[in-house]
């Protein structure tokens, strides 16, 4: 398999996956981490690698290094395996992603953002998403076509306990601690502000073709999605917030081994639904307007993607992201997108114009 953002909290886990199932690395690609690249490169020689700055390409203990965003695409047209597992973080995905549709290679999806960006440009009946409420859907809806909702859950993110007026002063280090998975820092940030669900809400769209889904509060994490069919019947996916379930579900053909621990049912106690609240979270209130109008999404992607790393460098506060995403929506309203260029255009533009304001 082709395995990129390597060195992240998926990609780590992905290459747990590959070695137990002796699934060979034919391409690793990383950002900046390249000590943690050259320890994977000693151990699963992979033919190629490509990283992000060709600055660090002296660093790397391998021949054939591509660099950046066209070496990504250069390194994925090399390539001979028909897997492409996607675990770059944010919009830098969303190339590779292109790349693995455009020749016709399976693609695990953990890139949320290319769907929420430009998912109109995506044949959805060739990705696998590697997330865990989507690969539980996936199970949920099989082959029944009696389905009348969806529901996806979410923990509540690191401020669930938190009161509202004690948002505005919230640090990173706060917002990091989320209360039941170990993830990279943007969407751990994107868990604590719930623009990470309104992202899986479109993503979901995408993915299963269904308007009519929601997100529901569910503190422990063990219950991922739910659907509701039309006799009034609702079935719920179970498991332990392990990503190994989901990644192994989308990139095995064929998956019967335990890479989690099954879950205790006997041992749970206190299992809640709760409605989310839009004044805590007020990104969710953009639900309805980005299932109307998914176009809106790459202007929400990029608003929410340069605050969350001015919040990381502590130079806005957390409440400033939503107000950032509020800012480019009145300014660029429902974007007109028809074609893929449209899509790094209005990247490019609502980044310059929230850089204008800061
Ligand atoms: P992470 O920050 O731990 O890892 C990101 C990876 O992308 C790293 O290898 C990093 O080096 C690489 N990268 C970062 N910027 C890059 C750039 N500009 N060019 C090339 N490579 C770059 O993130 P993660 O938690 O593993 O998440 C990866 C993706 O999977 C995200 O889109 C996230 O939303 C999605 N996802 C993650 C989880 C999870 O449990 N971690 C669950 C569901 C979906
Ligand atoms: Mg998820």
């Amino acid at each position: 398999m082709i395995l990129l953002g390597s060195t992240g909290s998926i990609g780590v886990n992905t290459l747990f996956i590959a070695e137990c199932e002796k699934i060979s690395i034919e391409a690793l690609s990383c950002g900046k981490n390249i000590k943690l690249l050259n320890e994977q490169i000693a151990k699963f020689k992979p033919k190629f690698v490509c990283i992000q700055d060709p600055k660090d390409k002296i660093l790397v203990n391998h021949d054939k290094v591509f660099c950046s965003q066209d070496g990504l695409k250069d390194m994925i047209s090399q390539c001979k395996s028909d897997l492409v597992v996607n675990a770059i973080v944010g919009f830098a995905g969303l190339n590779s992603s292109l790349m693995a549709q455009k020749l016709g290679k399976s693609l695990a999806l953990a890139n949320k953002e290319s769907l929420v960006v430009a998912g109109k440009f995506f044949d959805a009946s060739k990705i696998r998403a590697i997330d865990s409420e989507h690969a539980a859907l996936k199970c949920l809806i099989d082959k029944r076509k009696d389905i009348k909702k969806l529901y996806i859950t979410a923990s509540g993110g690191a401020f669930y306990k938190y009161k509202i007026k004690d948002l505005k002063h919230v640090s990173p280090k706060e917002a990091l601690k989320h209360p039941n998975w170990s993830m990279g820092a943007k969407i751990t940030i994107d868990s604590a502000s719930m623009c990470n669900k309104l992202f899986e809400i479109i993503e979901a769209y995408h993915l299963y073709g269904m308007k009519n889904i929601d997100a529901l509060i569910e503190r422990k994490s063990l219950v991922h999605a739910l659907c509701e069919f039309e006799d009034g019947g609702i079935s719920a996916y179970f498991s332990h917030a392990n990503m190994r379930l989901s990644i192994a579900q989308a990139i095995l053909k064929f998956h019967n081994k335990n890479f989690i621990e099954p879950l205790n049912l006997s041992k749970i106690q206190n299992l809640k639904f709760e409605k989310i609240s839009l004044k805590k979270y007020p990104i969710f209130t953009l639900k309805d307007e980005i299932l109307k109008y998914p176009d809106i999404g790459v202007i929400i992607n990029s608003a929410n993607e340069y605050m969350v790393y001015k919040f990381l460098e502590e130079k806005v506060g957390f409440l400033d992201i939503a107000k950032g995403i509020f800012r480019a929506l009145d300014h660029f309203g429902v974007p007109k997108i028809e074609s893929i260029d449209d899509v790094f255009e209005y990247d490019m533009q609502v980044k310059l114009y929230l850089d204008r304001g800061i």
